[in-house]
Formats: C-alpha cells, sequence, structure tokens
C-alpha cells in the first residue's frame, strides 16, 4: 500500500503517451512471463481498490491540472471489474480530457463480457493499446506471449467492436534471424484481418536478466542482424493491406547507427496512402547497409555496448 503522500507514476506508458498525465488502477502484470519483457518482473500483480483511486485521481487534477491526454497503467486494466466506474470520475474530474487510453491484452479481451467493455468505452475510455508482437505462432510461443494469433484477431475485433480505437505493437525481430519472413507475413495476415486503428513498431531489444537474454546466452536464439530486420519491415509492408490506419515507428529502437550516424529511424505514414513512400524508405536503407564500409549496428547492439538503457 503507498504512503499516501506519494503519487502512484505507473513505471510505463507508450511513447505517444508522453505529454498524458498517468493514472494507475492496477500494480503490474496478471500475466507477467513474456520472455523479452522486463517491464513488471520485480511486481506482484494488484487491482487497487476503488476509493485508493479516487484519491489518485483527485491528487492527479492537483498534480497535473488541465489535460488532453490520460494515460492509465498498468499492463492490463481490463481485469480491474471497477473500471467504467473509475473512467467516468476520472472524466468528471478531468472535464477537458479529449482522450484517455490503457494498455490491454488480447486474452483479457475475450474473457470480458462485452456489456463491460462497452461500459468501459462509454464511461469514456477511447484506445486500447495491445501487444501483438508477432502473428507467426511459434514465435508467440517462444516468446511466451500466452496468445494465439487467432486470440490476437478475435480480441481485437472484439474491443473494436465494444467501440475501442485500438493500437497493436508489433515487435520487429521477434522472429530472430531464422524466422523473419513467417514473422512479417503472419503478422501482416495477423493486423489485416484485426483491422487497427495504429500499427506501432518496437524492435526487440533483448535485456538483460530476461528469459530471452538467457536463451541468447545459451545460443538457442540468434537475434535479427539490422539488414535482414530491414527486409522484415520490408515484407511485412508489402503483405500489410490496411485502410484508415496510422502505422507509427515512434521508438528508438528502431534506428540504425553507422558511427555516429543515424541511418534509419524507421518508418511512418497513413495507410495506404503512405505504404509506397514507406517502402521506399525501407529500400534505401537497405541499399545504405549493403553499400556501407562501416558496420552498422542496431539497439540491441548500442544496449550491450551500454549506450541505450531504459528501454
Ligand atoms: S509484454 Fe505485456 S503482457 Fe507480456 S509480460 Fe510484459 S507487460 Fe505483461
Amino acid at each position: 500500500m503507498p504512503d499516501p503522500g506519494y503519487y502512484d507514476f505507473p513505471p510505463f506508458r507508450p511513447p505517444n503517451e508522453a505529454q498524458s498525465a498517468l493514472i494507475r488502477i492496477t500494480r503490474g502484470c496478471p500475466w507477467n512471463r513474456c520472455a523479452f519483457c522486463a517491464m513488471y518482473k520485480h511486481l506482484t500483480f494488484e487491482r487497487k481498490p476503488l476509493e485508493e483511486l479516487k484519491k489518485d485521481v483527485l491528487l492527479a487534477r492537483k498534480i497535473y491540472g488541465n489535460t488532453g491526454t490520460i494515460f492509465l497503467g498498468d499492463s492490463d486494466n481490463l481485469v480491474h471489474k471497477d473500471l467504467p466506474e473509475i473512467v467516468a470520475f476520472i472524466r468528471k474530474t478531468f472535464p477537458e480530457v479529449k482522450r484517455i487510453t490503457a494498455y490491454a491484452r488480447a486474452k483479457t479481451l475475450l474473457r470480458n463480457k462485452m456489456d463491460f467493455l462497452v461500459a468501459s468505452r462509454k464511461a469514456g475510455l477511447d484506445r486500447l493499446h495491445l501487444g501483438l508482437e508477432s502473428g507467426d505462432p511459434v514465435i508467440l510461443e517462444r516468446l511466451c506471449k500466452g496468445a494465439t494469433p487467432e486470440q490476437m484477431i478475435k480480441g481485437g475485433q472484439k474491443a473494436k467492436k465494444a467501440g475501442f480505437e485500438i493500437s497493436f505493437y508489433l515487435l520487429s525481430g521477434a522472429g530472430g534471424k531464422d524466422r523473419w519472413k513467417e514473422h512479417a507475413e503472419a503478422s501482416a495476415r495477423v493486423l489485416n484481418l484485426a483491422r487497427p486503428d495504429f500499427v506501432r513498431l518496437r524492435t526487440l531489444t533483448v535485456q538483460h536478466g530476461t528469459p530471452l537474454d538467457d536463451k541468447l546466452q545459451r545460443g538457442e536464439f540468434e537475434l535479427t542482424p539490422p539488414l535482414e530486420r530491414l527486409k522484415e519491415v520490408e515484407l511485412f509492408l508489402e503483405n500489410l493491406d490496411l485502410e484508415n490506419c496510422y502505422l507509427a515507428s515512434d521508438h528508438l529502437t528502431n534506428y540504425l547507427w553507422a558511427e555516429q550516424n543515424i541511418i534509419y529511424r524507421g518508418v511512418a505514414g497513413s495507410l495506404p496512402d503512405d505504404k509506397p513512400e514507406m517502402l521506399e524508405m525501407v529500400r534505401q536503407a537497405i541499399a545504405t547497409i549493403q553499400s556501407s564500409p562501416i558496420p552498422v549496428k542496431d539497439s540491441n547492439q548500442l544496449y550491450r555496448e551500454g549506450f541505450l538503457s531504459g528501454l
């Protein structure tokens, strides 16, 4: 139980919620088993009691004042039975707010009754960020994601039916060196069926202390090298068939460096209109790597050299 004088900031939020007021509804992750994830490993999952939440919301009003957007932590607030009531209380306390978003798991969406999802949406929760990571069943199993591609599709579709905007995170490089093609094609297939409003690319950066790092050390997993990772993005884009969707690469892990120079920052744009331009950008980066006399480094190399942290 936190000290009453202490504001319980969520430790993580999506990059595009950097300007948002942050309110923590739960602590930790009820799944907490993904092999690549270090986010909440040290926390025992907790649902915060409603009365404590209301106090937090009033304190958040004092800390943030007027705000346009609010993000609710931590990783899966749809497991909290009081979510509609607390979202309604947040809307009442922050009448000017334009958007409230939260992370969610596809499995939890499937487990929840439609009435609960609709009530959460009607109370004012607008958008859900879902970690797809990959559309390939073998990769999801390896990552211990706890959901199949079909559950990801159905979870996304159910959220859309309840009225939410959905944003899917895709983990570039999740297939490793041996499955980048399967990763690209299967991920595009899942997204084409789930029809998200946003797709966000992050690049797998294997962090110390995670189960995936253990596999890497034992030689049971091989990272996708920068060139193959770009070919994976190219193949993914070629297979992606979405409309009214914005694709973002709003994370530093997507960058590639040649010595001090950033040679690739990731692609972004509206689908389908900006797809040719995004493909062109990836192909140019592929040509740059193929002709570069200097070795190209990605987030994994920089992380291991000690130049990147807090991912
Ligand atoms: S990736 Fe998401 S679902 Fe998986 S352990 Fe981390 S926070 Fe939980």
